[in-house]
């Protein structure tokens, strides 16, 4: 009897934390196609602008981008974008203390790549990017405090937030690892530096896969986030 109370304990415990995954990867991927003002944990975000439907944005890759505004500027810089998001710059900014702002419409195409000019393979194939992974398909995400004359990698607290954020993204709108770029890997950029590059190297690495690899189908989001545990 004692053999089989503990067999059945092992199997009670075991479908327990199955049942806890499962139910941790469904939640993250409700929360994570959410309309309003979603918020992450582990993640600080301001929201300059209320999320709608993720299946009305365009987005098939992220590209990730550095900028020359000093600390503190982040707000700022989301503000003169939620003004006019058709200006130079991207939807999404975070703070070197790793508060992410929402500035634009997710809808909102902003003007932020080179048109993907990019085509010598230099650090990753590039024939599936050139002319490819544009401002009309990309969400970008800036990253301020390289600042100045582009010494200053990004922050930890930027690292941290960057790689919740990635996953974020990478589940609202099905978006595997593998198209996260920096932007020097897709546009000739500031020769001084590699521009995301540090930032999307580590947003590789974590290898997070959504729970629906191609968005926007047919039938809907059904079977989305049951795969998104890690
Ligand atoms: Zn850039």
């Amino acid at each position: 009897m004692r053999k089989l109370g503990h067999l059945i304990g092992t199997a009670v415990l075991a479908a327990a934390s199955h049942g806890a995954l499962a139910s941790d990867g469904a939640d993250f991927g409700r929360l994570a196609r959410g309309a309003g003002e979603p918020q992450v944990p582990g993640l600080r975000m301001v929201y300059l602008s209320p999320l709608g439907d993720p299946a009305a944005a365009p987005w098939k890759h992220i590209i990730l981008h550095q900028t020359e505004g000093p600390a503190g500027s982040a707000r700022g810089m989301a503000n003169a974008q939620a003004r006019h998001p058709a200006k130079r710059g991207a939807t999404l900014w975070v703070e070197t203390d790793g508060t992410v702002y929402w500035a634009t419409p997710e809808t909102a195409v902003t003007l932020h790549g080179d048109g993907a000019n990019r085509n010598d393979n230099k650090y990753i194939d590039n024939s599936k990017t050139y002319r490819q992974v544009t401002r009309a398909n990309s969400i970008g995400v800036e990253f301020v405090g390289n600042f100045p004359d582009v010494r200053r990698p990004p922050t930890e607290e930027q690292f941290a937030a960057m790689l919740v954020l990635v996953r974020f993204l990478q589940e609202r709108y099905g978006i595997p690892p593998d198209r996260v770029y920096a932007h020097n890997w897709i546009d000739y950029k500031d020769h001084r530096y590699c521009e995301g590059c540090s930032l999307a190297e580590r947003a590789r690495a974590q290898g997070y896969r959504p729970g629906l690899a191609e968005p926007k189908t047919a039938s809907g989001v059904a079977g989305r986030g049951i795969a998104a545990g890690q």
